[in-house]
């Protein structure tokens, strides 16, 4: 199995608002997503960035506001579809999408694979479906970027089979093999996003790869234990499980410090962007 990582776009925001005691600048934000080319399951996405639908889906208010608030640059030519063909697929290639969250800025590519299913909790799924207006704008959620026919199509995490974790993923011990052959195993990283998931990947050398979504917003914040500033957590929709899912990680790191953590907004995960990819189990 191989793992790609992809730019969808970036939006702005203040670093010392990501990280306790960053500057007051601000600083791109990349919105990222992951292709796996499984050897038997086909094209596998974690989530879908950005796309120019999250233009459309806030052209109007209460959902402009999430638009002023988050100034997002993107375009067609950097669209997970894009991505997809670059890689010398068809966007009807793609199997599955894990959706690690809700938010809009994983979602905005979900409309553009036909064949795929959407794996994802469906807690997570039920803690959103059915918010409208300002209630869904607060939670930074755009209706317009589910599909329609997102049930018909969602296979959800609770439903695979647990199961135990390598060593080298403690603290984290069990979670949801999604395609029955422990490649891709999913766990819970709530707080964020309540019920957000990431992936441990199965690495090539015993050293699995974490898929973290927005559990951290970089890889550098949880080698030096530093959460997000106190204004940062009203984002958020657990600020206990914030902290519960990101003590975990600092934990894997001090453990396992050799292990990739790669989350979608992270400058290390960008630079991994465009380059030859990393060979897995
Ligand atoms: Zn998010």
């Amino acid at each position: 199995m191989k793992l790609t990582m992809h730019c969808t776009g970036a939006c702005k925001q203040l670093e010392i608002l990501s990280l306790r005691g960053g500057k007051w600048r601000t600083v791109a934000f990349p919105g990222l997503f992951a292709m796996l080319e499984h050897p038997s399951k086909g094209l596998i996405l974690f989530d879908t960035g950005y796309s120019p639908r999250f233009a459309e889906a806030t052209r109007r208010l209460p959902y402009a506001l999430y638009r002023w608030t988050t100034p997002v640059e993107t375009g067609v030519h950097l669209t997970a579809a894009e991505h997809v063909r670059a890689a010398g697929y068809a966007p009807e290639d793609v199997t599955a999408v894990v959706i690690s969250h809700f938010h809009a800025d994983h979602i905005c590519g979900l409309a553009d694979f036909p064949n795929a299913k959407f794996i994802c909790s469906q807690a997570g799924y039920d803690s959103v479906a059915s918010l409208k207006g300002l209630a869904a704008v607060k939670r930074a959620v755009l209706p317009d970027l589910i599909p329609p026919d997102f049930k018909a199509r969602a296979f959800w995490v609770e439903q695979c089979p647990e199961a135990a974790l390598p060593a080298a993923c403690r603290p984290f011990e069990r979670g949801w093999d999604l395609f029955g052959d422990g490649s891709v195993t999913a766990v819970d990283l709530s707080g964020h996003a309540a019920h957000q998931i990431g992936v441990f990947l199965r690495g090539a050398d015993g050293n699995p790869v974490l898929l973290g979504a927005d559990a951290s917003w970089s890889a550098q914040a949880v080698r030096e234990n530093r959460l997000p500033s106190p204004p940062a957590f009203i984002l958020f929709d657990g600020r206990q499980d914030y902290k519960r899912t990101f003590g975990n990680l600092v934990e894997l790191h001090r453990r396992q410090p050799e292990m990739r953590l790669l989350f979608t907004h992270c400058a290390e995960a960008w630079e991994l962007c465009g380059k030859e990819g990393i060979e897995l189990l």
